[in-house]
């Protein structure tokens, strides 16, 4: 019999199925999936109108086994108490798996962003702030906010401006949030960071051969039919390297619709089709799909859903076909919607693991903060040098002179993009090798899920050990 889980339940849920195979203590696995410090608020803030309107919102730190916490802010409607708890404990196990040093948290205001003035998002976003600095829940070292659903780079602005404001003479104030402007201390490359880690992490996957016989798939990226549910940040920039890396992006679904195209879908065109037009539909060369949600149930080799929790749900993971899905959104998929999929014999790569692009840049931004130095700066142009020397002295002894696109690739020094995205890949690439290498060794261990979650226990168990509060 399935039964409805909320949202922590389910993270809940994944998680015992996963420590069942390890051997941690039964109290330190309590410990782990707890939520630490729950910071429920109500603050008013006056709208442009006159009226005062009293604001709901949260700020959940599940682990502080590493410090500070990290994990997004988000704005929507649908924010609670239960949802923000399992997001902070995705981060939690998200950050120990791409090995991260940091605790998962997560914030989230109960509002819909869109019904407010750019100025009322200004004032509650501050306020937040405020109220943050006040319980000692934000700074570089306790608890480092950053994007989610509803957020982004201007929000991440007023949020460092606010807190540097309240924390004059605070050396590393910049690193109290990550996904600022780069103008405002963010680092180059953090915007498309979840969706380049997205790609690189299915990338990883499919050029394992033995995992792609099982699926009955080709190894590699090229060629791969691809489905995308979201062209908001994450979305979007998963079908650009999806398209770049030479995958199909044959559908793309927004909640006002889905369209379809054989050939693919150029996802910078259709961003500017529905900026024109308010909507994805009616894009030149594809077809409308008469439901958003029918772009789920296509047949293609992977299925991306990059929006909202609980797409995917008992009533229609049977019909749906790829054989490869990313959760590219946090928890896109019910516990119901898993079984099914993997029954069916599909592989679910899972959301702490995938979707933990954005975070990993947000180390790095954190880093670059803490430094107070942009990545390239200092090295570049030494390594620029370097090369050119080395070109001259093979081109002397060789007599022979290489193209000048040639040339340029050769001399080029790392520019800080370069740099974070090169931290990206690696970061990517290992977790991939960590959680395959456990699922390998384990043939008890029945999904991706169960094999990501025994890599973060394990690493998360370990750093409490180290903590000495369990000896
Ligand atoms: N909100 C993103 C996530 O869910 C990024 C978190 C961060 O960068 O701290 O992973």
């Amino acid at each position: 019999m399935s039964q409805t889980y909320s949202f922590f339940q389910s993270v809940e849920k994944s998680f015992d199925k996963a420590a069942a195979f390890t051997n941690w203590d039964k109290g330190l696995l309590e410990q782990i999936k707890a939520c630490n410090s729950i910071y429920s608020m109500r603050f008013p803030v006056k709208m442009d109108d006159g009226r005062i309107e009293v604001i709901e919102a949260y700020r959940i730190q599940h682990s502080q086994h590493k410090t500070p916490c990290k994990g997004g802010i988000r704005f929507s409607d649908e924010v609670n108490q239960d949802e923000v708890m399992a997001l902070a404990a995705l981060m939690t196990y998200k950050c120990a798996i791409v090995n991260v040093p940091f605790g998962g948290g997560k914030g989230g205001i109960k509002i819909n962003p869109k019904k407010y003035s750019v100025y009322e998002l200004e004032k509650i976003t501050r306020r937040y702030t405020a109220e943050l600095v006040k319980k000692n829940f934000i700074g570089p070292g306790i608890d480092v906010p950053a994007p989610d659903y509803g957020t982004g780079e201007r929000e991440m602005a007023w949020i460092v401006d606010t807190y540097a404001s309240l924390r004059p003479g605070e050396i590393d104030a910049a690193g109290c949030v990550t996904g600022k402007p780069v103008s405002q201390g963010g680092v180059t490359g953090r915007k498309e960071a979840t969706g380049l880690g997205v790609f690189y992490g299915i990338r990883e996957v499919c050029n394992m051969e033995a995992t792609m016989a099982k699926l009955g798939l080709k190894t590699g990226i090229a060629g791969k039919t691809v489905v995308v549910q979201g062209l908001g940040n994450v979305g979007y920039h998963s079908a650009k390297f999806f398209r770049e890396g030479g995958a199909k992006v044959v559908a793309i679904a927004e909640y006002e619709g889905a369209i379809y195209n054989a050939e693919g879908i150029n996802e910078e065109d259709l961003f500017q089709h529905r900026k024109a037009t308010g909507s994805i539909l009616n894009f030149p060369g594809a077809t409308n799909l008469a439901k958003n949600s029918d772009a789920l149930e296509l047949e293609c080799d992977i299925l991306i859903p990059a929006a909202l929790e609980n797409v995917i749900n008992k009533e229609n993971a049977p019909r749906v076909k790829a054989r490869i899905i990313g959760e590219a959104a946090n928890g896109p998929l019910t516990p119901d919607a898993d079984e099914i999929l993997n029954a069916k014999g599909a592989l679910v790569v899972p959301d702490m693991y995938l979707n933990a692009g954005g975070v990993t840049v947000s180390y790095f931004e954190w880093l670059k903060n803490l430094s107070h130095v942009r990545y390239g700066r200092l090295e570049k142009r030494f390594r620029e040098n370097k090369n050119l020397h080395i070109l001259e002295q093979i081109e002397e002894l060789t007599g022979k002179r290489v193209s000048d696109p040639e040339r340029k690739i050769i001399l080029k020094g790392a520019e800080e993009v370069n740099l974070v995205h090169s931290g990206l890949e690696e970061s990517m690439i290992a977790a991939t090798h960590e959680i395959m290498e456990i699922w390998n060794a384990n043939p008890e261990i029945p999904d991706m899920r169960t094999a990501a979650y025994v890599s973060a226990i394990n690493k998360v168990a370990t750093s409490y050990m180290a903590l000495g509060i369990f000896p």
